[in-house]
């Protein structure tokens, strides 16, 4: 880590000791919750013996969250609050986070209290052993089952158009490397599912189970449209999978349509010419013509989807340090477009 990149992320920061690990929490009406998690997150904190902060992001809270918040930040000057104008959703108030925190290790954690603070030492005790992103597994989770059912599809598809085998990508017990998160805020993406966007820059990776437990208190922020409104951001932020599904179809049904012809005309040949043989050539003709539609969809889908990789601007690689020649130490990490 330069020096100079330490002291500009460190100018606004309130800590006079340079944060080692910063601890990230979106709170979004969690008033309920706000006592309970910081009486267990600031002697977890305390005992680890480093310098901490925790950055609470008040992701535009209606209930009285904010000032509770503003009351920890008053009592520790460990704690900072992140007040959001309105409400931009969890993964929006976690790049918030992000971009204001200064640790080298960085853990994101729910205020609900389902995940358990005192798992954090364990996270990170995983990134000193050298993993970039730790992801925690919730091997009994305490959510609806409807819930656990969908999850369990989303992980296997998420690690498929990740690339990185994950069992909980759902988790938001995780914590990450300085790199990983500087990499994450500079994607400045708008539509962001933090894990999977962490673990495509990340070298090494890994789980770890941690306990999971129900809501203590208040109702989940997540409905059945707005979790499918996460799945699809995932899907199509990650993949073009949908838009070649399309171009596949395009050549499955012409595919098909050949046989179909070559059946027909072998048929006229044998038997001669049938009554309702052209009906069955229309049938053909009809679906050489469908065909054609769902290539045509793909192709431009193709194109679309390369200006969409374009504009989304992700970084095709990181130099996480240069080492050898002139320089005396590893530089620090940079990101190239
Ligand atoms: N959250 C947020 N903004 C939102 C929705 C949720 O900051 O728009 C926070 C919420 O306060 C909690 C975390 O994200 O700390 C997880 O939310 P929730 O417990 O509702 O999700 P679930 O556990 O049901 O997946
Ligand atoms: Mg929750």
């Amino acid at each position: 880590m330069s020096v100079a990149g330490k002291i500009s992320r460190l100018s606004g920061a309130a800590a006079n000791l340079a944060p080692e690990i910063s601890i990230v929490i979106p709170v979004y009406n969690e008033a309920a919750n706000l006592r309970a998690l910081w009486s267990r997150l600031e002697p977890v904190i305390s005992a680890l013996g480093r310098a901490c902060e925790a950055i609470f992001v008040d992701d535009g809270s209606v209930d009285n969250s904010l000032e509770i918040l503003r009351g920890f930040a008053a009592g520790d000057p460990r704690v900072r609050v992140i007040e959001l104008a309105r409400n931009f959703g969890q993964h929006s108030a976690i790049l918030a986070g992000f971009r204001n925190c200064a640790g080298d290790i960085v853990v994101t954690l729910d205020a609900d209290l389902q995940n358990p603070p005192e798992e954090i030492p364990k996270l990170i005790a995983a990134i000193d052993a050298g993993n970039d992103v730790v992801g925690g597994w919730r091997e009994e989770r305490q959510d609806r089952t409807y819930r656990r059912l969908a999850s369990r599809l989303q992980n296997r598809v998420t690690s498929a158009i990740v690339g990185v085998p994950m069992h909980d990508y759902g988790c938001m017990l995780r914590a990450y490397r300085r790199h990983i998160i500087d990499t994450v805020v500079e994607c400045d993406e708008k539509a962001a599912f933090v894990p999977a966007l962490a673990n495509t820059f990340a070298k090494r990776v890994a789980e770890i189970p941690v306990e999971h437990a129900e809501r203590a208190a208040g109702e989940s922020k997540y409905n059945l449209f707005s979790l499918a409104h996460l799945s699809l951001n995932l899907i199509t932020g990650f993949s073009m999978l949908p838009m070649r599904a399309l171009s596949l179809t395009g050549i499955g049904i012409f595919m098909l349509d050949a046989i179909f012809a070559i059946v027909l005309m072998a048929h006229r040949f044998i038997y001669g010419p049938q009554q309702e043989g052209a009906l069955w050539t229309l049938f053909a003709v009809l679906f050489f013509f469908i065909g054609l539609i769902f290539l045509a969809l793909g192709l431009i889908g193709e194109y679309i989807g390369r200006i969409y990789i374009e504009v989304r601007r992700r970084p095709n690689y990181i130099v996480r340090a240069i080492h050898g020649g002139d320089s005396a130490e590893p530089s620090a990490p940079r990101t190239h477009g």
